[in-house]
């Protein structure tokens, strides 16, 4: 499997990786095809998936600029056609609590209404664009998986609705069952926005209404090297060179380090696995997931799942640390061990579907929308952290209106910085081998 801390870049027209996702999309919307001869543009956008295609549709829309979407393999071959498909009020990996402690409560607000937003302008693009994604109802649970979390959930809770004045609630165990059955069930936190969907489908959707809008959109075109100079930027492709005045780079936990100097050590690829069962059965349903609203859980390590509409039930969680060893069956059957730790019903399950992907996790654990130090007229955005399917379109309008000549488009002070390199960059992965040890002793005890 592609390691982007390893490879040089992530191929050339490769398939989609077997999903259930691809198995149900049905055919891709038309492309331009490869990039073929030497273009010269205005705006390249390095990168098919949301953040990419989002900036390309926005540039054309709002902007009147009709950008040239350079991607690797298929679009949406990364995150975006392979992901666990909760639309949330999310982006990075840092609660609410530690937003409040380390940038204060009006950086914390700002942030927590540009997720908002970011959810907005998703539901947007499905409904202008009549995306038909299989768009699920809104309703998101973080689930208490042990007793002694509940007292935590609950002070989270309080926090939306003092803090936010957003009408999260916490939902007493008993009256759970209707939603989330199983053994581990102690109550939750409801959120009221948020909602599943088809993401390969609202990938695909998006880059329909990009090239409606004018922008062209390249498949099998990954940039292979990269040079700049007063006049521009020299992106080579196995199918000639695009002279380009400014540059997107959208290409998120996908970002070889070859892609650019500017931008190595920025981000770490987390891989992020998901299994797909059989349909269930009517009593299976009953005993473990009789709703289906978008589940997560309360453990460090943590796990999402949710009832896909054919009954199967989609369940995902971190898993291997390098590209080496993503397809080791031993990560497939810790999750199916976790699915019936939760649901007992389901011990024995046939799993139908397994597949992975890289998440992009920076150092502060928040994204990032930023003109990048050192290159002109160069745009980035990205660094979900496993979080990102809102977030990422959002980040995409973002984007557009930076080259638009808006330097700060979000009132969000970290948002728009570049995150710091990581440090001791060749012993990343050994803590990361530790720290997922560590988590999954806290988390079994
Ligand atoms: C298993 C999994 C589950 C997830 N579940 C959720 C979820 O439920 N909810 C949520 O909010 N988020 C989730 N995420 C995260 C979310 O999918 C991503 O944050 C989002 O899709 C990122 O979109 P993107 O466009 O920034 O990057 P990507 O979709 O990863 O696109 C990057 C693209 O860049 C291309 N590329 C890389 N290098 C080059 C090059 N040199 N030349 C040309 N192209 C290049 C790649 O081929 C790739 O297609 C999940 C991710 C994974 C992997």
């Amino acid at each position: 499997m592609y390691d982007p801390l390893v490879d040089s870049n992530p191929g050339r027209s490769q398939p989609h990786t077997p999903s259930y996702w691809v198995d149900t999309a049905g055919s891709p919307p038309p492309d331009d095809g490869p990039s073929q001869g030497n273009l010269e543009v205005d705006v390249a956008i390095i990168g098919g998936g949301y953040t990419g295609l989002s900036c390309a549709y926005h540039l054309a829309r709002e902007h009147g600029v009709k950008a040239v979407v350079l991607e690797a393999n298929q679009t949406a071959w990364g995150c975006s056609g392979r992901n666990g498909s909760f639309a949330r009020i999310s982006g990075g990996r840092v609660p609410l609590a530690t937003l409040v402690e380390k940038y204060g409560r009006d950086a914390a607000k700002a942030y927590f209404n540009e997720m908002h937003q970011a959810l907005q302008t998703t539901r947007d693009l499905i409904r202008i664009g009549d995306i038909d994604c299989d768009k699920q109802a809104d309703g998101v649970f973080k689930v208490a998986s042990k007793a002694e979390h509940v007292a935590a959930l609950k002070r989270e809770v309080g926090m939306y609705n003092s803090l936010l004045d957003y009408p999260a609630r916490f939902v007493e165990a008993g009256d759970l069952q209707g939603v989330h059955a199983g053994a581990e069930s102690f109550g939750a936190l409801n959120m009221p926005d948020g909602f599943s969907m088809h993401p390969l489908k609202l990938a695909w959707g998006i880059q329909r209404m990009a090239r409606e809008a004018g922008a062209k959109v390249h498949p099998g075109s990954p940039v292979t090297d990269w040079s700049s100079s007063a006049g521009g930027h020299r992106l080579v492709t196995p199918g000639g060179v695009v002279t380009a005045r400014r540059v997107v780079v959208a290409t998120n936990g996908y970002t070889s380090r070859e892609l650019s100097p500017s931008l190595t050590g920025r981000i770490l690829p987390v891989h992020s696995q998901i299994i797909v069962t059989r349909p269930l059965r009517a009593q299976e349903k009953a005993a473990s997931l009789p709703g289906s609203d978008c589940m997560f859980d309360t453990r460090n390590l943590l796990f999402y799942y949710r009832r896909l509409p054919d009954d199967r039930i989609l369940f995902g969680g971190r898993s291997a640390v390098n590209g080496r060893d993503a397809e080791n069956l031993i990560h497939r059957q810790r999750l199916l061990d976790a699915l019936c730790r939760k649901f007992p019903v389901l011990n024995g399950i046939q799993v139908d579907y397994n597949w992975g992907g890289w998440v992009a996790v920076t150092n502060n654990s928040l994204p990032h929308c930023y003109q990048v130090p050192g290159l002109q007229n160069v745009y980035t955005g990205g660094g979900y952290a496993g979080s990102g399917v809102s977030f990422s379109v959002q980040t995409g309008k973002r984007l557009a209106q930076m080259l638009s000549g808006d330097s700060r488009p979000t009132p969000v002070p970290f948002l728009h910085e570049a995150p710091k390199p990581f440090p001791f960059q060749s012993f990343l992965r050994v803590g990361q081998r530790m720290a997922y040890a560590w988590y999954r002793f806290k988390d079994a005890e």
